[in-house]
């Protein structure tokens, strides 16, 4: 009937899991938020059920009908664990419905799912719940309920708490006869339209007599004619819980369109339903109720969304404002207007009433108007009327002290007539309620109101419901609890009263596992990566460390919460490395051009990592603080290792005129003087010129005088990749001119080439770089990768490869060689390779397949030299895509051709002394175990039908070479003394021990 009315316009409402969308990048596979600050859980919108959860907050929140429905146990319900067996009697509904309870109760989650729940109603589509409305769900959910209940002790559960009547009555004025009919009622649905408010609707349905006369008469049945009759209906029993659903919606039959009431309707916090009952001789507090939830439409009356404000009876929650924290009783301020806090006499009166016996300790007043004004009486009042005792004795007509003046209380009229007062105000709405009822200032007694949309629990205040009583947000459906239903004290603020036991159970393991699930996102939330350098895995030359063997084995990545302690620290990388002996000290590393270079200890193990500003991905080098390699390292910024261009201009032996450059990198502490150029390259003093830029250009050259030789290339402005040009003597004026001819004759003197070979596009395809024979391979392919204007990320995973006269790539050459170490020569090409050098460990393999190998047709392989010439195989074939097992290697041999097999599969490749470089052939053909022989079996076969067994002596004699293969190629080969009359049958490969006997031989051959 209402269409897409109760369609949700869910716009506002993010559609992510947790409600953050801020969160959710991040935090999607992590455990569901836990609860905010006020410590009640919402309940995630699955798609336009923010009406439903408006819904079940409220029951959850009617601690009668909760407990109510806890109080039916596994033998009654069932139990969802045997849900899916066939013959269980498991009650769906009202198991789900306990556990979202528990869940809103217990579990630590921002948001609760109904997922399960509505899919115990069937409903497995947001669009068959888009067919209900608020209300219609109210009934729907509570038929559905009672429903599942029926032959439980649970059956009446709905109508012991919600089900009222409604009699309907005609008198006939004439015989005073009544007639009557009783309507049931789980709501009462009250008009809106032209009714000012919920007291207004009432009266106009259960007061109000419809009069029936002149033309309009009534039939009796008792007079048998048609007489003047008084319609008129009247409450007859009131449920505990009265629910009100407001007409907001309607229908105007002129425009022929839907519209939604947006005017103002009032409803009190608090309502005497006597004027509207049949019977009104009970005690007045029978007729009393209380509202303690309001669903909230927002929206117009084509869509919209639902919130719920809901009262804490139990004070479950945490209700205080978060922003107002740490302030005292701010929302007192709110309430009462300065005038009110002005007069000590309304404070006191008010602090008095919420007492026991509205008596208090005179120092305890004090104490309790500190916490309600948040100033002390001295400051406030003192000034203008004394001291607090005095004007307690002064107000005696109110304020009673004891004989000693310990005590102070209320005059028993007074106190009258302030709870009339209070009372009075009760009945009235709320302006006047807010600001007078005592207690409303004190959190542990005044009504702990929330604002529950979806996901999002806010406290909210009391009279903030005041604002839904219009517009296009306003109160569509009220609940009402008799205010005499009693909580019992124990249920207060205890989440876990009347839970059974086995949703106890079921709750705390919940929350454990979210506990887990929390401390393992929180702790990858503070991880870090350190990067471990191990002193014993590096050397020191060059100014700098650089890895013994490579970047990889030196290097140790550890993954270490950041809120730990440097000491946790270095008791992890202790136990990381079983093999450490004496001090371990752990210092800041940083990655130079020079190389790797130590900076500051780091100090202050009770500190954490954070504390001690260590970021994440920071290189720390582990070491005994003292040496590397048996050399004493500099450390620190000061000496941080520059590594500088050295031009040399040396004359040729020759003679005067032909000067020869050399350039080649060198490295220098930044605290060194510069002068100490000359003794460390041992050339006699010259003249030292600096350029601190990019460019060679004339202008960038700056002499050093003399005097300033004694100043450290820092104070120098020298930097990574300055260059130094030294010069004999400072006579030469031609020397800058010259530049140009330098640059030239570069190409003259030593250098290597490299060439991009990494398959990534660059300015350049190859480039020379300078270098001497001492030069470390790794200092020419950083330089390389920086020339070629290659991204730095391939300084990790590149390496230089010696290319051969044939353009064929060689083995990589290891990072820490110098060229001569590499046996590399001046002038050689090398290719700059993608993929890491072989570590010490590992061979460099080429491989073919067959023994006919094509130059340039070989593959590569890298394995380690522990590996097993079985395992080598196997890796070679699945590389080659080799199928079957039927394969064996060989070494080539001198003239690349197969030489001997490698016939121990067990043996490792460094035990067969393979080195790196080598190629192995993969030859087709299985290899019989080591110490058997393959021995083909030949039938000699006379013509003769007579004819005997030949003695295999002939064959056996022609053993094969060691692990060789025998195979008859053709009848010609075959052994025999070829005559006519002898035929020979191949029957087939007998592999046999070298040492078995013949017999055994014959016996496994036949
Ligand atoms: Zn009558």
């Amino acid at each position: 009937m209402f269409g897409d009315l109760f369609e949700e316009d869910c716009s506002s409402v993010p559609d992510n899991q947790y409600g953050k969308g801020k969160k959710l990048k991040t935090k999607a596979l992590e455990a569901p938020a836990p609860r905010e600050f006020t410590n009640l859980s919402g309940i995630r919108n699955q798609g336009g059920t923010c009406y439903l959860n408006s819904l079940l907050q409220t029951l959850h929140f009617t601690p009668e009908f909760r407990e109510a429905l806890f109080s039916l146990g596994p033998e009654e319900l069932g139990s969802l664990e045997d849900k899916d067996k066939p013959d269980a009697k498991v009650r769906i509904i009202p198991l789900q419905l306990q556990r979202l309870f528990a869940q809103l109760l217990l579990l630590d989650q921002e948001a609760a799912s109904t997922a399960d729940l509505t899919d115990s109603f069937g409903w497995t589509s947001n669009e068959e719940m888009r067919q209900h409305d608020v209300q219609e769900l109210n009934r729907i959910l509570f038929s559905a309920l009672e429903t599942s209940l029926v032959g439980t002790s649970g059956h009446d559960l709905i109508n012991r708490l919600y089900h009222g009547t409604i009699v309907n009555q005609i008198v006939c004025k004439e015989c005073k006869n009544v007639s009557e009919k009783q309507e049931d009622f789980l709501d009462l649905t009250v008009a809106v339209k032209n009714v000012s408010g919920l007291e207004d609707a009432l009266w106009n349905m259960y007061v109000e007599e419809e009069v029936f006369d002149y033309d309009n008469l009534y039939h009796c049945g008792t007079c048998d004619k048609l007489v003047k009759a008084a319609k008129s209906a009247k409450l007859r029993k009131l449920p505990p819980f009265l629910t009100v659903s407001l007409l907001r919606f309607n229908f105007d039959f002129v425009k022929c369109e839907r519209y939604k009431e947006t005017s103002c309707y009032t409803f009190p916090l608090r309502i005497n339903l006597k004027p509207f009952c049949e019977q009104s001789e009970l005690d007045d507090l029978e007729y009393i109720y209380d509202l303690f939830s309001v669903i909230i439409h927002k929206g117009g009356c084509y869509g919209g969304h639902y919130h719920v404000y809901i009262k804490d009876v139990d004070h479950l929650g945490n209700w205080q404002f978060q922003e107002e924290k740490g302030k005292p009783d701010v929302n007192l301020k709110d309430l009462r207007n300065e005038e009110e806090i002005d007069d000590p006499l309304i404070i006191l009166k008010a602090i008095l009433l919420q007492e026991e016996n509205n008596l208090i300790p005179v120092d305890q007043l004090g104490q309790k108007l500190l916490k309600k004004i948040g100033i002390s009486w001295n400051k406030k009042y003192r000034k203008q009327y004394g001291p607090l005792r005095k004007f307690l004795q002064l107000h005696s007509q109110i304020f009673l002290l004891s004989s000693d003046e310990s005590t102070v209380s209320l005059l028993k009229n007074s106190s009258l007539r302030a709870k009339f007062d209070f009372q009075r105000n009760d009945q009235h709405i709320f302006k006047t309620l807010t600001s007078e009822s005592p207690g409303l200032n004190d959190r542990s007694s005044c009504p702990h109101w929330f604002d529950i949309n979806d996901s999002k629990v806010q406290p909210i205040k009391e009279k903030d419901i005041q604002q839904q009583f219009q517009g296009k947000e306003s109160a569509y459906m009220l609940f009402y609890r008799k205010s005499q239903l009693q909580r019992p004290p124990e249920a207060r603020a205890n989440p876990r009263y009347r839970v059974p036991c086995h949703l106890l159970n079921e709750m705390d393991a919940a929350n454990l596992e979210l506990q887990t699930k929390r401390a393992e996102c929180d702790s990858t939330d503070n991880n870090f990566e350190l990067h471990l350098h191990l002193g014993p895995h590096y050397q020191f030359f060059n100014g700098a460390l650089h890895p013994v063997v490579s970047q990889t084995e030196s290097m140790w990545d550890l993954t270490f919460d950041k809120r730990k302690t440097l000491g946790d620290l270095r008791q992890s990388i202790f136990q990381l490395l079983e093999f450490w002996e004496g001090d371990m000290v752990l210092s800041v590393a940083k990655f130079v051009p020079a190389g790797l270079h130590v900076y500051q200890m780091l100090d202050g193990d009770d500190l954490t990592l954070s504390e001690i500003e260590i970021a994440d991905g920071e290189d720390i080098f582990v070491w005994n603080g003292v040496e590397v390699g048996g050399i004493q390292i500099p450390t620190g910024s000061d000496c941080e290792p520059l590594l500088l261009n050295v031009l040399h201009l040396a004359t040729s032996s020759e003679g005067e005129t032909c000067q020869q450059l050399i350039e080649f990198p060198h490295v220098f502490p930044a605290n060194a003087e510069v002068g100490t150029v000359f003794t460390a390259l041992a050339i006699p003093v010259g003249v030292l010129l600096i350029n601190n830029t990019e460019s060679m250009g004339e202008k960038s050259w700056t002499t050093i005088p003399k005097e300033d030789f004694k100043k450290t290339f820092r104070e120098q402005g020298v930097r990574n990749g300055s260059s130094i040009l030294i010069q004999d003597s400072n006579d030469d004026n031609s020397l800058l001119a010259k530049q140009g001819q330098w640059i030239a004759s570069m190409n003259e003197i030593d250098w290597l080439q490299v060439k991009n070979l990494c398959e990534i596009e660059s300015e350049e395809e190859q480039v020379k770089i300078s270098a001497t024979v001492n030069t470390v391979v790794f200092d020419i392919r950083i330089k390389a990768i920086k020339e070629l204007k290659l991204m730095k990320e391939l300084a990790e995973n590149s390496c230089l490869r010696p290319i051969d006269r044939n353009g064929k790539l060689l083995c990589p050459v290891p990072d820490n060689y110098t060229l001569k170490e590499a046996e590399l020569k001046m002038g050689s090409s090398l290719g700059l390779c993608p993929g890491k050098a072989p570590t010490s460990s590992q061979l460099f393999l080429f491989f073919a397949v067959g023994s006919d190998v094509q130059p340039g047709a070989e593959m590569e392989i890298i394995v380690e030299e522990t590996i097993s010439v079985r395992d080598c195989l196997k890796i070679m074939l699945e590389k080659s895509g080799l199928p079957g097992d039927a394969w064996h290697l060989r070494k080539t041999d001198w003239c690349c051709e197969a030489g001997e097999p490698l016939c121990e599969e067990g043996a490792t490749l460094k035990e067969l002394m393979i080195c790196s470089g080598d190629t192995l052939l993969l030859i087709e053909g299985k290899l019989p175990p080591l110490g058997f022989l393959t021995v083909p079996i030949w039938w000699y076969q006379p013509q003769h039908p007579s004819g005997h067994w030949k003695s295999h002596q002939d064959q056996t004699n022609c053993t094969p070479p060691q692990g060789g293969i025998w195979r008859p190629i053709s009848a010609q080969d075959s052994p025999g003394d070829g005559h006519a009359e002898v035929s020979l049958h191949y029957l087939g490969d007998v592999e046999i021990s070298e040492d078995a006997t013949l017999m055994e031989l014959k016996s496994q051959g036949i």
